[in-house]
Formats: C-alpha cells, structure tokens, sequence
C-alpha cells in the first residue's frame, strides 16, 4: 500500500483490512459480559394519562360483537356530535403509574372508555362520498372545518358552527406521572481511540491513481459538485428560520422522487404573506388540531432541512441515511427537558446507494485525539492544520492531504472527497485488520421435522438457493454448509471427490460435535455441483418423516461450533417451539388473552440459552438471522434473542403454507430472494461519535455494545436500521453547529475492509421555539416506538402506552405554555408536529401496541422487532400506510421517470370516509400494499384495469394487475410500480373485494376511525386536550 489511489469503484477492489479495535479474542470485558445497552432510568411514580380502552364490560353487553371486517366504522354510524354518546364510565380502579418518557409531573388522568359504536361495513357504502362534503349525513365533527391552511377565523365562529364543545369527562384520582425517564449520566467518555494514529506521509509522489472522469460520474449527481462550487459560488447565508434550503439531495438522475417540501408558497398567497410579515417559520405556525382535519401532505412526508448556512447544509448526510429527531439541538439538557422531546439519531448506516464514493488511500486522515474522520465540517486553519469538528483538536493535515485527486492538483486539502461528502468510504489499510479479512460464510439450518415438511417451505429455500447460488455475495473463497434438525442433528459432508453428499447424523443433542470438522464448510465454487445435488435432494429426503421433535437450541450449538474459527452468516428456519435439548421452551400464550385489555405478559424471553449463545457466536463473528414460519406459537420472544444480539435479522411468516398459504408462499420467496442476493458486511462494528457535550446512552436495534459508543455487528445488511438516545451532558453555549458520525467497518464479501463513514451536522438553538421549529415528526414517533418497545418488555405494555400518550401530550403542553405567545383556545401544534398525535394513535394501534383486539403473542413481538430494526421510511409506512385513491388518478403532477409516465395521487387519511363504494383505494403498508375494490367501482376500471367484466367476476385472492393496453391500466401499473422500486424488498400486492378474507388487515389500518377498543382520532384529540388544559 505505497501508493494511494482513488477509486471509483464501489464494492469492487481487492485490499484487506480488519479492525479497529477488534479483537475476537476479547470481546467483552468480563463486567460487561450479557450487558443490553444501558437503560435509562425510568421512573415509575406516576399517574396514567393515557385514555384507556374500555373494559368489555363498559359496553353494552347487548350488542352484537362486529365482524372482523367491521373494524372501522361506517361514516353514518359515528354519533353527529359528542353530545351522543353515552355516558363515559370510569373505572373501578385506576393504577397509581402513569408513563412519560422524560419526567415525572402529577396529571389527573381519566379514564376515557369510548362508547360502543354500531360497526356497520364500509362495504355497505354505496354513495360515493366526496372527500370534503358537509353533507348532514356524515357527522359534522370529521368535516374538513380548515381543510386548507388558509388563516384561521375567528375561533369562536368556527366553534360554533364545526366543532362539538369538548364532552365532560368523567375524571379519576389523580395518580403520579410516569416518565421513561431522564437518561441517566452518560457512559460517555473520551471515545477510546479506535486504530492508530495515521501515519505521517511524507512526499510521495503521484500517491493517487486519480480518475476525475469516474469521480464526476460517480458523485455528481447524488452529491454536491465537487467542482468549483465550494468556494467560487458564495451562497447567501440564509436567515434562520426563513424557508428550507433546496434539498441537497435532489439529483439528476432521480430528482422525480423528491416530494416538494412545504413550503409557505404552497400554503396559499395570504398566509406566505402573513409568514413573511411575521417571520415566523411554517414549521412554527399555530396549527388548531381540532379545526384542521387535513394535515397529511399530498405526498410523502419530506424531513425538516436543518437551519444550517446553505454551503454547509449543500454538503449536509442524507436524511435516508443520518436522521436527528431534533433538527436544531438545545443548547443544554435543560431546555431539552423542557421541550419535551427526545434526541435522538435514526441511522440506516448500510443502505444501498446509488453513488458512493469510495477512497482508496494509505492514509486515512482522522483527528488524532477522538479518531473522528475528517469531513466536510471540519475547519481548515490554513492549508496545513484542520480543527476537529467533534473535539475541537487541531490537527496536522497530512502531506498526502495536499493533493486533490478530482481535481488533480496540489494544495486544496478542503477540496478532496472526504471533505466534499457527508457520505464516503475508505477501503482500509492494513492497520484496520487485527486478522486478515475472513471469506464470506453462509450456514444454513434448516427445521427437517414432520411439521416442517408438511408446510412445504424446504422447496421455496432450495429452490431459491439453486436459482441463486450465483448471486451470493462473495468471491472465489465463498464458503457455504448445510445442517438440517429434526429431534438429532444432520451433518452434510460435501468435500470435494465425493460422489454425492454425505449425511453424518448426530443424535447426542446433549454434546453436540462436528463430526468431520473440515468438510461441513466447502468451498462453494470448488463444490457446487455437489451443494446442488444436495439442494436438489433435500426436500425429498425427508418426505415421509414421522419425527416431530425440533431440537433447534442444540443445532444451533452446532452452527456455533463450526463457524467459530471464521465467523459468518447462519440463516435458521424454524417452524415450531423447539421442545427437546438445549434451549428447549414450553407453551407461553394464552389464546384467551390475545385481546387482553390492558396487559400482556410473555413479552420477555423465557430463558437465556439464546441470548447467551448469541453473544457467543457475536464474539465469533456469527450473525444469526431467523426465519420463523409456523401456524404455531413459537416463542419468538425467546427465539428472537438469537439473532437480536448477534446483529441478525428476523422474519416471520405465521401460518406458513406453500399450499393453504400462497400469499405468505410469494412473500416468503421475494424476501429470500432479497436475503440472499443482497449486500452484506461481515465482521462489522459502529461506532458513533459527537460533538463535546453530547452524549449516547441507549442504542436500538440489533447489536451487541462492545464498549459505549461501539456496537459489535458481526453482519451488517442494508435493510438495517439503528436508532440512538443522547443527551447533553455539557452545555453547548459558545457552539454554533454540533456533528454527529457514525463510522461502520466492515469486511465485504470480496474480503476488503472497508469503512463507511456518514456525517451529520446541525445547529444549536438557544431557545425553545427553535428547537420547535426543527423538530422531526417522524423521527421523533419512531425514537418514541423503539423506546416503548423497550418499555413494554421492562415494564409493561400499558406503561409503554402511557407512556406514548404522554409524550404527545407534554411536548403539546410544553409549546403551548412555553412558546406561544398568545394564548387561543383549542389543541395547538405547531404545524411540523401536526402529525405528531396521529402518529402517536397509529403506534396505539399498531399491531406491537393494541390492546383490546386479538393480536397472538408471537405477531406482536414481531411487530416491536420490526419498530427497532426497520430503517424509518419502511417503519412510518407499517404503523401510518399511506392511501390513495387510484380509479380515477390523472397526469396532473405525474412525474416523468425514464418516458415513463407515474401519477401522483394525493395521499388520503386512514378513515372509512375516505373510501367510497364506487371507487378502488390503495393503501401502501410497506412490504404489503393492498388494492380494495369498491362494491359499485366504476365498470371502466373493472375493464380497464382488472380485465373483468363485473365486480362479482374479480378473482379472490387476485394478485397481479393484467398487463392492459389501456391508460388506465399503464398509470395504475406505473405507480405500483415506482412504489415498489422506492424499497429494496418487493411488497406483494393483495386485490381484495367485501368478501376476502384480508380485508379485515385493511380496515385494521385506518388508524383515524374508532375501533370497538381503541379512540378515533377526533376523541384522541380531544383527549389530549383534556389534559394538556389542566
Ligand atoms: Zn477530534
């Protein structure tokens, strides 16, 4: 590595490298051994605000239970007015917890059972109904009163005319407020350092194997040009607060996927003016959430761009990849304590990007105090010193430094691609390796048992794996091996020069040992035809088995063992709770509580062994991923343990069935697909750094903590997110701007060592209005959903709702006591947490939260794995699914993608209002998107789009559009299309008419409509607003 180049290429390149401070040996210093991430501390002395679904016994017990598919109520059925409903019961008792995430303040809850509607079926809805009518028929309370921004009337005017004075609410004994807490001191030192100092370069000349044509086509368009941009063109400094730079990462070759941020031009000429007049930022706008109904932009959600100067913020990290939930940071923890928010960052450190640059070079410039990277928010001194953004070191600018591999020329250290992108990766020297890059590992254990084979799933996994043997990440030394368990556990010898696979059976599960060590594990290239042959027999071998025992814990034991001296991926597939040997679990759930009403128990592991064993094959370099397909329960919440520490990942087909089940069948065969082929990093670690003052304290995903801000991730994939708590342990007075870093090092399946390196930088704001203006609405609802998640298994689930309920209620209550000026009556949000209260409703809802609604133990907790894992852009869309109306979708405002022409229809609420008989409605829920066909749907999109004739002749369980030649068919498929393309997994779509059996999974999802358990929004509104007025 005398030279240095800078190559274009990513993911291609042949140098090794491993590890920071990695050390296989020696992972966990031994008090820290089975540690899960720090916990806050939280409190638990106070008094639920939450509103409470009702007892069953609050209603009447008369009536009949609704269907399943009437889950959401008829518009008509809704009482017209508060005033209608019965009278509210309180409780016979009220707990003395109550729940907020940040701190303790005494609240008088009440108990709020919502009235037992009639449930009537949306199916019945023959009218159309228009979006926005104000007809008599439909209650007035869900008639858009403000339905555009335009400025508000008189209150009292709107009051009297649109909105039902708040109802009297019966209100119970005060308890205490529960808090999860304040954070508790942080962890946070001085980072270790994490490598060796760089080495000082002397001259050299020529280091770089300069490729400005490739650098330009690589990273000009996702980034900022790296031309003379940076300091010829000076940018105005743009006032705070005033609109949102342009977004940074528009680009020319996907600029159609960038939703307009909304902007005070969009909100109507009177209140841009009124903007300006007063200065005040559109985030900032008083929003009355009981007047205005339509708060959800047309499109996407787009995240707030920071109130940075537009020449910093032009080189600022994607928001896909490095969110904060605070785009402006308090300036102290006080002021954050008062704002009632919390600080965190969502990463989504592995995504898969278009453009990327990549750094070859021997030295790797990083500040010689807290290792930090350089990056485009450090300060050049002169040519030869830069200050260290994060701990204010100035360092030395290396002489290899000097040269500008783009440009080619010698003396602008500001201009090299480290300090032109937020995002870069570096292959690694030498240096970073403790061992030399092991190859790419995959094991696969598979359940052979008789409940196994009936579900059919072992055809799907071998077919799958011959059709994609090719397409495993990795190169010629890919390593690949196969177990299979049923009651002992199966061996496949597959060494070189044999004549077909051998089957070694091990039937001590007490003392699981490899019975030939050195032929479990081949090399793939060296001996496909015999792993095809196996792959090829697999599913018949096993056809006719009687043994329905699973000794998955002991199998496991053996995956352990052989991957131990390389580390690896192991993929399990497990279709029941194992019963036999080690790690053996019993029956848990109760399926008379699935609907419990308050608490659920079992959501913690019954047992260790798995946690253990995963923070074994961790300190291996062992990733363990499961996939969960079963009818049954399975104790995901012991199982998940597994993967959840060895940085896995876990999916979950429940009620799997290549033959009862084709949907689960198609989805199960897309995400392997995906599983299979995609990126993967091994023997990983993260590590992320910030600015003096801040500090992390709790991680979410799924990791081990190696040290306080290094997380162990054996294998990292690119559909992985993180999230992380901080808190401001130093005041930040004399700091304009703070950063954050997350550096992840990796080995790639073609053996290099990598680093990846993001870089996020935000201002600090001094005052609570500003730190309002910034805040993140989606990134906060998901910090909050990881924090729950958390809550639910320390505590319990109604802690955790509580919990949620308060943090919508405190941060409300805090804005209006602390930064509105002028006082005014109703519930008031500031217009960038709008949303902040339905989100709030649809993580109450969700499947990881309900209560009151039959939910089986095992998809909850993979619901609440899903909260943790999911990057935030899939996450939002599985608790808040965007719907849209697509019979009648036009070009206006369709974007324009490779000739192809996408429509753009509006993004509905999630209420039964919105869909009318006469139309088809889909709703996009993240990796299932479903198309619902009204009753009376126009005769022109049954033709047209579905190629039918009538409604009664639309196939159940259609799930392909025809391929029409028709315009409406074209721009139905268009969208579907370009949603699917925006993710990196396929959702399958589900056609489903009145009479299918997932049209209860739809309505589920309109999160605004009262449930016979759970608030409307309105009432959930209504209810924070009861309290925020105390
Ligand atoms: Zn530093």
């Amino acid at each position: 590595m005398s030279s240095s180049g800078f190559a274009s290429q990513n993911g291609a390149g042949a140098t090794y490298a491993n590890g920071l401070s990695q050390n296989p040996v020696a992972l966990y210093p031994s008090n820290q051994g089975y540690m899960t991430p720090p916990q806050p501390g939280y409190l638990n002395a106070m008094p639920a605000k939450a509103p409470t679904p009702p007892a069953p016994s609050c209603y009447n017990p008369s009536r009949q239970q609704p269907s399943p598919v009437a889950m959401s109520q008829h518009p008509l059925s809704l009482p017209s007015s508060p005033n209608h409903r019965p009278a509210l019961v309180p409780p016979a008792h009220t707990p003395p917890l109550t729940n907020s995430f940040y701190q303790q303040h005494p609240q008088q809850p009440p108990r709020w059972p919502p009235p037992a509607v009639n449930h009537a079926s949306p199916a019945l809805i023959s009218t159309p109904q228009q979006p926005y009518s104000t007809g008599t028929s439909t209650p007035l309370v869900f008639q858009n009163t403000m339905q555009s921004p335009a400025p508000l009337p008189p209150y009292s005017a709107l009051n009297n005319t649109h909105m039902p004075a708040a109802p009297a609410l019966n209100i119970v004994a005060p308890h205490t407020h529960h808090s999860f807490g304040k954070p508790p001191a942080a962890l946070r030192g001085t980072p270790p350092p994490s490598g060796p100092p760089p080495p000082l370069v002397t001259h050299n000349d020529g280091p770089y194997s300069a490729q400005p044509g490739a650098m330009n086509r690589l990273m000009g368009t996702a980034y900022p040009s790296l031309q003379p941009a940076y300091q010829s063109v000076p940018t105005p400094q743009k006032p705070p607060h005033m609109q949102p730079a342009a977004q940074p990462y528009s680009t020319a070759a996907a600029p159609q996927y960038q939703q307009p941020t909304v902007s005070a031009a969009q909100l109507g000429p009177s209140l841009a003016a009124l903007n300006l007049q007063s200065q005040m930022p559109e985030a900032l706008r008083v929003v009355n959430l009981l007047q205005e109904r339509s708060l959800l932009p047309p499109g996407a959600v787009t995240p707030p761009t920071p109130c940075l100067p537009q020449d910093l913020q032009r080189l600022n990290c994607s928001p896909e990849v490095f969110r904060c939930t605070l785009t402006s940071i308090p300036q102290t923890q006080t002021l954050l304590n008062k704002a009632k928010l919390p600080l965190g960052l969502l990463l989504h450190p592995f995504k898969d990007l278009s453009q990327l640059p990549v750094v070859t070079s021997s030295t790797i410039v990083r500040c010689r105090s807290c290792r930090t990277y350089i990056n485009p928010f450090v300060s050049f001194l002169d040519q030869r010193r830069w200050k260290c953004n994060l701990c204010y070191r100035v360092n030395d600018v290396p002489e290899e430094f000097m040269y500008n591999p783009v440009s080619r020329s010698y003396g602008e250290p500001h201009k090299r691609p480290e300090v032109q992108n937020a995002t870069i990766e570096f292959i690694a020297p030498s240096e970073y390796m403790l061992r030399p890059p092991q190859p790419a590992v995959y094991l696969f254990v598979l359940d052979v048992s008789h409940n196994a084979v009936e579900t059919g799933y072992l055809d799907v996994v071998c077919q799958s794996l011959l059709d994609n043997l090719n397409s495993l990440p990795g190169d010629a030394r890919t390593k690949i091996g196969f177990i299979t368990f049923d009651s002992t556990i199966h061996f496949y010898n597959l060494q070189e020069g044999l004549s077909q696979p051998q089957m070694l059976i091990v039937s001590d599960i007490e003392d699981v040992f490899l019975p030939t060590p050195d032929s479990l594990l081949v090399n793939l290239s060296e001996c496909k035809e015999l792993v095809q042959d196996l792959l090829r027999s697999l599913p018949q071998m096993f056809s006719k088995t009687m043994e329905t025992q699973s000794a998955l814990g002991p199998a496991l034991q053996g995956a352990f063992k052989l991957l131990s001296p390389t580390g690896g991926r192991v993929s399990v597939f497990q279709t029941q709770l194992p019963a036999v040997g080690a790690g053996a679990l019993k029956p848990r759930e109760e399926p008379s509580q699935r609907a419990a009403v308050k608490d659920v128990q079992h959501l913690s592991p019954a047992t260790d062994f798995y946690k253990k064993l995963a923070l074994d094959c961790s300190g291996q370099q062992i990733a363990v991923d499961l996939f969960l397909l079963s009818a049954q329960y399975c104790d995901l919440a012991s199982l998940g343990c597994i993967s959840r520490y060895s940085a896995g990942c876990v999916y979950y087909y429940p009620s799997y069935h290549n033959h009862h089940n084709p949907s689960q069948t198609e989805r199960f065969q897309k995400d392997f697909k995906r599983y299979l082929t995609r990126k993967i990093g091994f023997e990983a670690v993260m590590r992320i750094r910030c600015t003096k003052g801040l500090s992390i304290h709790t991680f979410h995903g799924n990791f081990f903590v190696r040290s306080t801000d290094l997380l162990s991730l054996p294998n990292v994939n690119p559909d992985a997110g993180f999230a992380v708590q901080m808190s401001i342990e130093e005041n930040l007075l004399d700091m304009q701007v703070v950063s954050f870093q997350a550096a992840l090092l990796y080995t790639s399946s073609k053996g290099e060592r990598r680093i990846r390196v993001h870089t996020l930088c935000l201002p600090v704001v001094s005052s609570l209005s500003d730190i309002f203006a910034g805040a993140d609405v989606q990134a906060v609802t998901a910090l909050l959903a990881s924090m729950a998640v958390d809550r639910s298994v320390s505590a319990s689930l109604s802690d955790a709702r509580d919990a949620l309920t308060n943090a919508a209620i405190d941060s409300l209550t805090s804005y209006r006591t602390s930064v509105l000026t002028i006082q005014q009556p109703g519930l008031l949000s500031p217009a960038c947490l709008c949303l902040f209260p339905l989100y709030i409703l649809a993580l109450l809802k969700y499947k990881a939260f309900r209560t009151g609604t039959s939910a089986r133990l095992d998809e909850r907790v993979f619901a609440m794995c899903q909260l943790k894992y999911q990057p935030l852009a899939y996450l939002m869309l599985m608790v808040h699914p965007a719907l849209y109306r697509v019979d009648n979708m036009t070009d206006e405002g369709a974007l324009n993608i490779n000739e192809r022409t996408v429509p753009q229809p509006r993004v509905l609420q999630l209420t039964v209002e919105k869909l009318s008989g006469d139309g088809a409605f889909l709703m996009d829920h993240g990796t299932v998107l479903y198309l619902w066909i009204g009753r009376n749907c126009s005769p022109t999109f049954l033709t047209q789009v579905l190629g039918v004739q009538s409604y009664a002749a639309v196939p159940q369980n259609m799930k392909q559009l025809p391929e029409l030649d028709t315009t409406e068919s074209s721009r139905i498929r268009a969208f579907i299309d370009w949603l699917r393309e925006q993710r990196p997994f396929y959702p399958i779509l589900h056609i489903i008419k009145d009479e299918s059996e997932l049209k209860a999974e739809f309505m589920h999802n309109m999160t605004e409509d009262r449930t016979e358990s759970a608030l409307s929004y309105y009432e959930f509104l209504l209810h924070l607003q009861q309290q925020i007025s105390k």
